[in-house]
């Protein structure tokens, strides 16, 4: 997948995408990742990249001309057929999940588009902004670390990224609920054992135990999860024993 970021802080996302998953990515050739500094193509003799609202008011807002070309210029040097996405972080976009990065994940190219001050000139979202996504109901500087989220949680998805250990499909939200808790060693800590049937070498007792303690976690962390997951089932009926279970601890 090729992916460039339109930013004037390149250097902010230059580290992230050259360590753990990210860099493993690229080197492993699944991912082409490039910050792009949006102040480079600036028109202006002052390399000027903002201005005063029109209207008035507090705050600046990224001019149009400098974006646009550097848009035009990362558009010309990604060679797919494919239509591309052009993605603005913003919290006024839809909120990015777990099947948003699904879904990014099959694309053969993104550009992102990362707004400082009060964002970006409306004509420029209008004229190549396919995808408006928020990362959350809160307001950031700038549009990188955005960005570096989605970039993470899409390229950690792309075939052959994480290795076997590291598979993702029983991993939070990736079938709808969160995931079981984790242990390793020692097997004694402070008093406190690992539970027993990890031990045992039984996978089936394990799978079983891990898909009880999914559910577990979601019922007593993230309930409205359940409201959206089709459980089968086998997954019902633990379910009504964590209800159960819990109802009783309450009384
Ligand atoms: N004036 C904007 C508003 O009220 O919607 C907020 C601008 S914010 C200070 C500057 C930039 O940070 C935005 O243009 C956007 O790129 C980015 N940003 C801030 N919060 C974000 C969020 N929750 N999700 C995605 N991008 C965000």
């Amino acid at each position: 997948m090729i992916i460039k970021v339109l930013t004037l802080f390149p250097e902010m996302l230059d580290s992230i995408f050259s360590h753990s998953i990210l860099g493993r990515a690229q080197s492993k050739g699944a991912a082409a990742i490039e910050a792009v500094n949006i102040r480079d193509f600036s028109a202006n003799k002052h390399n000027s990249v903002d201005d005063y609202p029109f209207g008035g008011g507090c705050g600046m807002v990224m001019t149009p001309q400098p974006i646009m070309d550097a848009h035009k210029h990362v558009m010309k040097n990604i060679q797919v057929k494919e239509k591309i996405r052009t993605i603005y972080c913003t919290p006024k976009g839809k909120v990015f999940n777990q099947d948003l990065a699904k879904e990014l994940s099959r694309e053969k190219a993104l550009v992102f588009l990362c707004g400082h001050y009060e964002g970006v000139d409306q004509r420029v979202i209008d004229e190549v902004v396919t995808d408006e996504i928020s990362i959350g109901d809160y307001v950031l500087t700038g549009g990188e670390l955005p960005a570096a989220v989605m970039i993470d949680s899409v390229v950690r998805l792309l075939p052959g990224v994480l290795n076997q250990e590291q598979s993702y499909e029983d991993e939070s939200f990736y079938n709808g609920l969160l995931e079981y808790p984790h242990y390793t060693r020692p097997r004694e800590h402070q008093g406190k054992q690992v539970p027993n049937v990890l031990l045992s070498g039984d996978h089936a007792k394990i799978d079983a135990w891990r898909r009880y303690q999914s559910l577990k976690e979601t019922w007593l962390k993230r309930p409205d999860l359940l409201e959206k997951k089709r459980l089968t089932e086998d997954e019902k009926k633990y379910l009504k024993q964590i209800q159960e279970t819990s109802i009783k601890a309450e009384k």
